[in-house]
């Protein structure tokens, strides 16, 4: 197991972005570790607060150190979008390598205070925290925001100057779900935020954003990239397509088969590969 930390430094190294896969039951973080060796690629796989409602903390978290233990390429367990200190503190117990706290809905002042507290108790056990500012649109996991995404400026100067994250996820026209129509993200202000001197940034949303405008954002410093409306399309059409059969193990093959080639096609996106 890797910290993002870890994994962002080998991004930054090579220009690239390394996926972040939200799981939701056992054969999807199969299908994308497959993918992952494949590809030689490292890979976060991203618990979120759906999977947390519906199963807890109870078995995922097993699962990923399981899987994590025999794999040849560093893997993060990362909890999504929490927006609470204690459910991190909870994570930081099971086991996560890297958690995500979002106060981007609180008040400026509220969201420094508190990533700050989720990053002092993360760091003092090895953890890496990525933060978030300038609300993501859409719907996550049922929970929607309707806050405007565009990152505020010189809110990334004050954050960065008091929170030591490891990773900040920014709105720059990018939303959660699946797109209408082509999306609209603000490049200038990508590079701006790296300008200011942010930490490895994250685009969050990255399911449908066309090839060409993941390349660029790339080029002007994202560093990850999360993808988890996209699996779970992927890995549904695969038990959808096979459900004639009737043998439950049949259908799991499909839907990791689509699952597999879904997450090698982003890794070699985000990896620069042709
Ligand atoms: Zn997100």
């Amino acid at each position: 197991m890797a910290t993002l930390k870890e994994v962002l430094e080998i991004a930054e190294r090579t220009n690239t972005a390394i996926p972040g896969f939200n799981i939701d039951n056992i054969e999807i973080p199969e299908a994308i570790m497959e993918a992952a060796e494949v590809e030689n690629c490292p890979v976060i796989l991203t618990i979120g607060q759906g999977a947390i409602n519906a199963g807890g903390l109870r078995h995922l978290p097993d699962v990923v150190r399981r899987i994590a233990e025999s794999s040849s390429v560093p893997v993060v367990m990362h909890l999504d979008h929490s927006e609470s200190y204690e459910q991190v503190i909870a994570c930081l117990r099971a086991g996560f390598t890297s958690v995500m706290y979002d106060g981007s809905h609180y008040p400026f002042e509220e969201n420094v205070r508190e990533s700050q507290a989720v990053v002092r108790a993360a760091h003092a056990v090895g953890v890496s925290v990525e933060c978030e500012l300038g609300a993501i649109s859409g719907v996550e996991d049922g929970i929607s925001h309707s806050n405007t995404n565009l990152v505020d400026l010189d809110e990334v100067k004050r954050f960065i100057a008091v929170v030591d994250s490891d990773a900040l996820a920014v709105g720059i026209g990018n939303a959660h779900g699946i797109y209408k129509g082509t999306p609209n993200l603000d490049f200038g202000r990508l590079e701006a935020c790296r300008k200011l001197g942010a930490p490895p940034l994250v685009l969050h949303g990255g399911s449908g954003i066309p090839e060409e405008m993941i390349k660029k954002a790339i080029s002007l410093g994202i560093r990850k990239i999360n993808v988890a409306t996209e699996v779970r399309l992927a890995f549904m059409e695969g038990l959808k397509s096979a459900v004639g059969s009737r043998d439950i193990y049949k259908m799991y093959q499909a839907a990791k088969a689509g699952t597999i080639e879904l997450a090698r096609t982003k890794i070699r996106m985000f990896q620069n590969k042709e």
